[in-house]
């Protein structure tokens, strides 16, 4: 088994978490399944240790993940800042989770880099902003954040003799099964460990299935079918594939967070299409997300044309255009991308 940490950052955690008493758990903001898998496993896990921590996110999660938040302990910063400050003031270790860039909490990013408290990172995202923390764990050799919980956890509980508890099992799971697309992006061999292990300790994964791809609402469903019959474009040339949702559509078949959830990788399944991409128009700019299956960095083209970032095979941002200038400029920022990747070629 690969090993992502030494033994030295495995006990300065464990000394953290042993001296800390106000601690507050933070992901980035539109938290998804790995997210809120994360956060609220590691909050289980630290209650099974008799540490009491507070779960706090930049903004509401889809409803489909609500069954992780069965006690409703997660506190949305958006609707009450007040107490977030208060929990932030109070805090004397800070964990974060599932993202690199303090940039992605983001009211919660001045918090935290006021805060005297010890800091921890967990992540697998490329790039993490290291100088931010005390303590840092990242690799992106793993399949989501949920994962390299699931092995730092293991690690931590060196030698104990007792199982993880269900709660956290199931929250890792769900994490893991999200991020990877149902199994189908970013498996390692460790990742399939990972499931073994937890398939093992009684997790239920039909049900969590059913929870998390089988109960989406109607007005999901047509939307997806909206995007696929009138809105997916195609550019052959590039082999890439995209989805533009004005606000007035997604209002039209009554948005709520999560909807979209997916909808990116969907031109992907066209055969010669391997880069995709969603946008979403909302209040202030425009959502991107984009996928890659093939070596075409979404994570450079991110960070070079939609203010985003995230891996090599999907990524996220924001455009702050007119959403009638999208077409237009996704493909120009296509065609910069191949002219530069040639350029590099031919030299
Ligand atoms: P999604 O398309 O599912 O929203 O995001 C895909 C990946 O890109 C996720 O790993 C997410 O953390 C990252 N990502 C999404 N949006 C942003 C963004 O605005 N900035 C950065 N740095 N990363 C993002
Ligand atoms: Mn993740």
């Amino acid at each position: 088994m690969k090993s992502y940490f030494d033994d030295e950052i495995v006990n300065d955690i464990l000394k953290a978490v042993d001296l800390a008493k106000n601690i507050v758990i933070i992901t980035h903001s539109n938290p998804d399944g790995d997210a809120i898998g994360s956060v609220t496993a590691f909050e289980g896990y630290l209650s099974s240790k008799g540490k009491e921590s507070i779960i706090v996110v930049p903004n509401q999660y889809p409803d489909y993940l609500s069954f992780l938040d069965k006690g409703k302990k997660i506190h949305i910063d958006e609707e009450n800042p007040g107490k977030t400050k208060l929990y932030m003031d109070r805090a004397d270790l800070i964990v974060a989770l599932d993202f690199n860039q303090l940039k992605r909490v983001d009211d919660l990013e001045i918090h935290v880099r006021d805060s005297k408290a010890v800091k921890i990172l967990i992540d697998h995202h490329p790039g993490p902003e290291s100088e931010a923390f005390n303590f840092v764990v990242s690799t992106t050799e793993v399949s989501s954040t949920c994962e390299l919980l699931y092995w730092l956890i293991k690690k931590m509980d060196h030698g104990s003799k007792s199982a993880m508890p269900y709660i956290v099992a199931k929250s890792l799971y769900v994490g893991m099964m999200t991020d990877t697309n149902n199994f189908s992006n970013s498996v390692h061999s460790s990742t399939f460990r990972m499931a073994y292990d937890l398939l093992e300790a009684g997790v239920d994964k039909e049900t969590l299935q059913l929870k998390v791809f089988g109960g989406f609402s109607e007005e999901r469903m047509r939307l997806m079918g909206h995007a696929l019959l009138n809105k997916m474009i195609i550019l052959k040339e590039y082999g890439a594939g995209f989805i533009i949702l004005t606000k007035e559509e997604l209002d039209q078949f009554g948005y709520c967070e999560g909807d979209t959830e997916g909808f990116v990788n969907m031109p992907l399944n066209i055969k010669g299409i391997t880069i995709s991409a969603l946008f979403s128009e909302k209040e202030d700019h425009i959502r991107v997300s984009l996928r890659s299956s093939d070596d075409f960095s979404v994570n450079k083209f991110s960070k070079k044309y939609f203010n985003g970032a995230g891996h090599e095979r999907a990524a996220g941002g924001k455009l702050y255009i007119l959403v009638g200038e999208v077409p237009q400029y996704f493909e120009k920022s296509l065609k910069a991308m191949f002219d530069k990747q040639k350029r590099a070629q031919d030299l």
